[in-house]
């Protein structure tokens, strides 16, 4: 299980800056102050400073809440372990109790660590009459090595669990995670700079204006869904030409990136967040977020 979970589980040296993250300010200020600072400096985040040792990422899929992860580890040197929820309970199924306690003593071993949890509410759900005897087990393992992790003030673990469903977590869960971040859709300025980043290295002949305005007319776009959205604009070029040309042509003779192209792939790739589904991370963020 040991060498499963290096091969598979964990990332040594994870390369990501906070500018590879698009937007999002106010939680990357957040995550630095309660989590990142304390990592380098624990001799100076002590008593009062303590840093909490989970943290809950929660908002729509495809915002950024894995690359902060990662980008928790690469900041604070931190060596990185990545997971998501549901494969405990399905490929490895009746040993995710066991490689649960797996996981975090290997993380010990590699300290300090970041162990990041994907869809944490599927391991920590209300438990139902239903639930099966082994996911029974594998969630108390989980907060069993939560737990030890908050007492113990020496070492450097901090869990990240990241969700889509925060509704679903129950109180025991909650009180765990003891600063909950929501991690929203970009807005405008973070569409903009998103857009920017991604098109920085293909050819293209787009104006500030025309960036300008795509930014403003994908509200409501996740960044996945703009990441999409250029991916579908980026074949264009390439859907132009016949196909005999696609054999032959050079690839530096491809032609470059317009905003028509945008124009056709906005109609292609729409946002996969609801707004519905965006209500109920605000309401669940008044009650329980730690935002400002
Ligand atoms: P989540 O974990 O919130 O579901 P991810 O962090 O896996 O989302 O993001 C999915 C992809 O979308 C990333 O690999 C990245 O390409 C893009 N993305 C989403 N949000 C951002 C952002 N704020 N900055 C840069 N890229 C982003």
């Amino acid at each position: 299980m040991v060498e499963l979970i290096m091969a598979e589980i964990m990332d040594q040296s994870p390369n990501l800056t906070w500018d590879d993250i698009a937007g999002l300010d106010f939680a990357k200020m957040a995550i630095k102050e309660a989590v990142v600072w304390p990592m380098l400096r624990p001799d100076i985040f002590t008593g009062l400073r303590r840093p909490p040792k989970g943290i809950l990422l929660f908002g729509p899929p495809g915002t950024g809440k894995t690359l902060i992860g990662k980008c928790v580890a690469s900041q604070s040197k931190s060596t990185f372990f990545s997971i998501s929820a549901s494969s405990l309970t399905s490929k490895w199924i009746g040993d995710g109790e066991k490689m649960v306690r797996a996981l975090f003593a290997v993380a010990r071993v590699h300290q300090p660590s970041v162990i990041f949890i994907d869809e944490v509410d599927s391991l920590l759900t209300q438990r139902s009459e239903s639930e099966h005897e082994s996911s029974r087990r594998i969630k108390t393992e989980f907060l069993v090595q939560l737990d030890g992790a908050a007492i113990s003030s020496e070492e450097r673990l901090l869990i990240i669990g990241a969700t889509n469903r925060p509704q679903e977590l129950d109180e025991a869960a909650r009180r765990r995670f003891v600063k909950r971040l929501y991690i929203p859709l970009p807005d405008y300025q973070g569409r903009l700079e998103l857009l920017k980043k991604l098109m920085l290295n293909e050819k293209h002949i787009i104006t500030e204006d025309q960036f300008v305005k795509i930014a403003q007319i994908s509200d409501g776009y996740s960044g996945a869904d703009i990441k999409n959205l250029c991916s579908e604009a980026s074949l264009e070029p390439i859907r132009s030409l016949n196909f005999n040309d696609i054999q032959t042509i050079q690839a530096s003779n491809v032609r470059s990136l317009t905003v028509d192209d945008f124009q056709k792939s906005l109609t292609r790739v729409r946002p996969s967040v609801s707004p519905n589904d965006l209500l109920q991370y605000i309401q669940w963020d008044q009650i329980y977020g730690s935002g400002g």
